[in-house]
């Protein structure tokens, strides 16, 4: 394929209820959709669409929105639009010079996959060797200002059907909130926390507690760069920690099973690349009896629906944070956005991602349109 356009669509959605993490509260939803239109050997054109999940301010990773945007326009895309026989599977060796920026690489490496997919009229299920047509369907429960705050947002998710809550933590706002939901909901209840790297290993004491509460696991409890830490906290708890931050590679996979730093992995395609790192990820962690799963980063219809696609391969043993879309946007930004039902939600099986993008939604969103020049 030979890319001939890029055009970034920067939107603002609204969410339908703020969401706090340890690091900062979101109102709205800012991101850009890639899309690339690209031409294939008969002489088709075909149109992908790619989702970039860096946030607006660099506080879950060093990258973020504007930085991410400028990288695609000014590096991504003049190597790309260079390269006369382009595939999705080629995108991340001819950004190889490119240091970090996965959400960046990501973004476009999808749109290209989208693309190449839909020319071949196959699903992005069908590609990756997905071997389940419904994938549990997980919520993320943000912190909210009370105990009772928290039970009651916890409680209309158990009550929407939802197969595992997460809730996110911080110090202050972490043992008195788990203990209310065990005490509410039951023992049965698949129940784990993400602290997004808000303790240090001198909280140790203190997240031990958290073992009296049967958690499923502990998510990122330790800061991006403290795998070795990690691996010294595992020593201390019964709760399996599970890494998110730390695992920006299939590499840093490696090194993380390695030092024992992780006993499960959140994947998330943006932060480690793309898709197809993922994938890899994936198989390394199956290949060492490591449990994973598939995060989210509040994605549109587009992600979301690339998301359920991967966590239908069979190393996904734990259910995902992939709620249906209506858990974050009134109105999401495709023709068809994935629901919940029954716990589930169901892997798209038409070309590509399986979703279409609705172009008076998008518009309705959006709040800038660039063009990047060949
Ligand atoms: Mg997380």
């Amino acid at each position: 394929m030979k890319l001939l356009s890029l055009r970034m669509h920067h939107l603002r959605m609204p969410l339908v209820s703020p969401f706090t993490t340890s690091f900062m509260t979101q109102t709205h939803k800012r991101c850009f959709l890639v899309e690339a239109e690209l031409e294939i050997a008969d002489g088709r054109v075909v149109t992908g669409w790619g989702e970039n999940v860096a946030l607006d301010r660099p506080y879950y990773s060093a990258e973020y929105l504007d930085g991410s945007a400028d990288v695609v326009a000014r590096w991504i895309a003049p190597l790309l639009f260079a390269v006369d026989v382009l595939t999705a599977e080629t995108v991340g060796h001819h950004l190889r010079a490119i240091v970090g920026n996965p959400m960046a690489k990501a973004a476009v490496e999808m749109a290209v996959l989208d693309a190449q997919l839909r020319a071949e009229g196959r699903s992005f299920a069908s590609y990756l060797g997905a071997v389940a047509r419904a994938v549990p369907s997980g919520v993320s429960v943000g912190i909210q200002d009370s105990v009772e705050a928290t039970v009651r947002a916890v409680g209309g998710y158990v009550d929407e059907g939802y197969a595992r809550i997460k809730l996110k933590i911080r110090p202050g706002a972490d043992l008195a909130h788990v203990a209310a939901v065990r005490r509410e909901f039951g023992d049965d209840l698949p129940f784990q926390v993400d602290a997004n790297a808000a303790y240090t290993l001198v909280d140790a004491a203190h997240l031990q507690r958290l073992d009296d509460f049967g958690l499923l696991l502990i998510e990122q409890p330790l800061g991006e760069a403290d795998l070795r830490q990690h691996a010294q906290l595992a020593g201390q708890l019964r709760t399996p920690i599970c890494l998110d931050e730390s695992v920006v590679s299939a590499e840093s996979a490696v090194d993380a099973i390695a030092l024992g730093a992780a006993a499960i992995i959140n994947v998330k395609p943006g932060r480690v690349g793309g898709y197809l790192e993922a994938r890899r990820i994936h198989d390394i962690a199956r290949a060492h009896g490591i449990a994973v799963w598939c995060g989210g980063m509040l994605e549109t219809g587009v992600g979301r629906a690339a998301n359920t696609a991967l966590a239908a391969l069979p190393g996904f043993t734990l259910p995902g944070d992939i709620s249906g879309s209506d858990r974050f946007f009134a109105d999401d930004i495709v023709t068809a956005p994935i629901r919940m039902h029954d716990g589930v939600v169901d892997v798209p099986t038409g070309p590509g991602f399986g979703v279409e993008v609705d172009r008076e939604r998008l518009e309705r969103y959006r709040t800038a349109v660039v063009d990047v020049g060949v």
